[in-house]
């Protein structure tokens, strides 16, 4: 048990239980994490909504504007839902990224010659946007999803992960 939750520990986010509409971005700014890759379903939008608030779309812009760069890592397969986002908040977005394999924000870091200190992955799930952060070895924020899933797998692996973060926190 002690051995599981070890290896459980290596996936406690740097950031747990936030709620993005709140999030006070300047903490990150304060360490210099400017570079920020975000989920788009439950961690943007929720994932049973077609358009995006207002809101939501200044906020990004401001965000944008102050020096933040955002970059929306999506598993979601729908290039049309992806592309609308990614348009609608002037983000470029990837659709089907496959997290949590690494290679779509390995690709954008080389690419643009990023720090990785300077880098964060925001997303609702521990398995795909939080291991993948792990895995390049940057920082993690776990939000808290918009929505409640309908689809039964998925519910059932959020639950799963939700349990994992209670019980690596509680050991920590
Ligand atoms: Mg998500």
């Amino acid at each position: 048990m002690k051995i599981i939750i070890n290896l459980l520990k290596l996936l406690k986010p740097d950031y747990i239980n936030y709620d993005l509409e709140t999030f006070d971005f300047n903490v990150l700014k304060k360490l210099k994490i400017t570079n920020i890759f975000i989920d788009l379903d439950n961690t943007i939008v929720s994932r049973y909504e077609f358009d995006v608030s207002k809101y939501t779309i200044n906020k990004f812009n401001k965000l944008e504007n102050e020096g933040f760069k955002f970059y929306i890592i999506s598993n979601n397969s729908k290039p049309n839902r992806v592309n609308k986002i990614s348009s609608l908040l002037n983000i470029e977005a990837t659709y089907l990224s496959l997290k949590p394999l690494t290679w779509t924000i390995g690709r954008i870091i080389k690419n643009n010659s990023l720090n990785k200190d300077s880098c964060i992955i925001i997303g609702d799930q521990l398995f795909t946007d939080i291991l993948t952060g792990k895995l390049l070895n940057i920082s993690t924020m776990l939000v808290k999803p918009l929505s409640i899933e309908k689809n039964y797998f998925r519910r059932k692996m959020i639950e799963l992960e939700r349990n994992i973060i209670k019980l690596v926190v509680a050991n920590v």
